[in-house]
């Protein structure tokens, strides 16, 4: 097969068609590789397949509905399945976060509650409120806003920032911290840096702080124990929005529906995507608090907000989201991480610890990394591991240095332990 033609994105195009992996197809907690080997999926895909692959009731859903409106615009007109869905997630939504706006991926999704900060702030007159704080080693999608505000350096060193923005120091802290299980004990005063980047750019000038509660991208970085508590307290005590980018950790990956409710923060407005469908269609949403939505409603008499997608509640997206919340809900996925397999996944991670080059493992509900000694290779260890894990039959990610895991929610034991076998003759191998 001709591999040219298809620039794939965030791949390193020359290597992987030297020495392609393919996928052919895909069924519970496996794929199945092009030459036809059985790959147990610790990723989740790309954190998103959360219900394992292959669920029909799904894959029927989305087939009724594209018989049925294939296609239905959503400027100015309307189709019933976005406004039931709105309803249903807001009513597993905490506190007041009432409304949805629909998207088609986390990208999408942050920029729109980039967006959403910006426009709120301007209709209650505070128009100079446009700068955002967020983090180092962030990643909020790869759209204009989110590059802008992301905090892993090769993502952006080539675009440039095309909005104010100041970045909090990552709370990784390996000196202090390495090998915690859950949420690490130290590190909550690293928050009091937000008050001093208020105070530098002005409360005036800035519009909102947006984190991942758990930084994935960046490498499965867990909150210090109040970190979150204390930067919701910064943003009231100065009029800030804190907005949480819940892509990754939201539907049920933490054992809560969203990490917010798991670490009890009340953001003004939060970003989900993959799991909101489980990967098997682009959709994604940010939920929004009632004030910040009849602040913009107030602020105009025709459209409110410009600002939407030719494909924002697509009918067969929405179908997609209303069958995987019967799933979630049907099977108790939303907290099923705290019922027993997360603390399994954390003890058999944990359990490698004594292998060569680790320097650190971290975990949180089923997302897990583990950190290896930085060697100066050419290929970082992560990513040498997650090519062998390939060839053992795993599905890893590799991140510099780190290997990260986020497995379907509906990982059994059985699964665990194979995964505990392949890595560790990878990273044997490896190292
Ligand atoms: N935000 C976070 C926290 C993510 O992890 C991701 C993707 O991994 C995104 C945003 C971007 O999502 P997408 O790739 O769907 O645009």
């Amino acid at each position: 097969m001709k591999l040219d033609a298809h620039w794939m994105p965030f791949t390193a195009n020359k290597a992987f068609k030297a020495n392609p992996r393919m996928l052919a197809s895909a069924s519970g907690m496996y794929w199945t590789s092009g030459e036809g080997a059985r790959i147990l999926d610790m990723t989740a895909g790309l954190w998103c397949s959360n219900l394992g692959h292959g669920r029909e009731s799904v894959a029927r859903a989305m087939y009724e509905a594209s018989v049925n409106l294939d296609y239905a615009p959503s400027f100015g007109f309307g189709h019933d399945a976005s406004f039931t869905l709105a309803e249903r997630l807001a009513a597993l939504a905490p506190g007041d976060l009432n409304h949805v706006f629909f998207t088609n991926s986390g990208s999408e999704s942050v920029d729109t509650a980039l967006k959403m900060a910006i426009a709120y702030q301007s209709a209650r007159g505070l128009g100079s409120k446009r700068m955002f704080i967020s983090r180092e080693r962030a990643y909020h999608g790869v759209n204009m806003g989110g590059t802008t505000v992301g905090g892993i350096t090769t993502n952006t060193r080539t675009f440039g920032r095309w909005a104010p923005v100041d970045h909090l120091h990552s709370t990784l802290d390996i000196e202090r911290n390495a090998f915690s299980k859950g949420l690490p004990d130290f590190g909550a005063d690293r928050a009091e840096e937000l008050e001093q980047l208020i105070l530098l750019h002005g409360a005036e000038n800035i519009a909102g702080v947006i984190v991942e509660p758990i930084a994935g991208a960046g490498g499965v970085i867990i909150p210090p124990k109040g970190y979150l508590k204390r930067l919701r307290e910064i943003c009231d005590a100065h009029d800030v929005l804190l907005i949480l980018d819940e892509v990754v950790c939201g539907f049920g990956r933490t054992g809560s529906f969203t990490a917010g409710i798991e670490f009890d923060i009340l953001p003004d407005l939060f970003t989900v995507a993959k799991g909101l469908t489980s990967g098997t269609v682009p959709m994604g949403a940010v939920f929004c608090r009632s004030g910040i939505h009849d602040t913009i409603m107030a602020s105009a008499e025709g459209i409110e907000f410009f600002h939407g997608y030719t494909y924002s509640a697509h009918p067969i997206a929405c179908a997609a989201a209303h069958a995987c919340l019967d799933i979630y809900e049907e099977e108790g996925l939303f907290t099923r991480v705290n019922e027993g397999i997360g603390k399994y996944f954390e003890h058999v991670l944990h359990n490698l610890k004594d292998l060569p080059e680790i320097i650190d493992i971290r975990n949180y509900g089923l997302l897990g990394a583990i950190e290896f000694a930085d060697q100066g290779s050419e290929a970082p260890v992560g990513v040498r591991v997650f090519q062998e894990a390939w060839k053992q039959g795993v599905m890893l990610r590799g991140l510099g240095n780190i290997v990260v895991m986020s497995p379907p929610l509906v990982a059994e034991e059985s699964h665990i332990d194979e995964f505990a076998e392949k890595i560790w003759r990878s990273i044997r191998t490896v190292t």
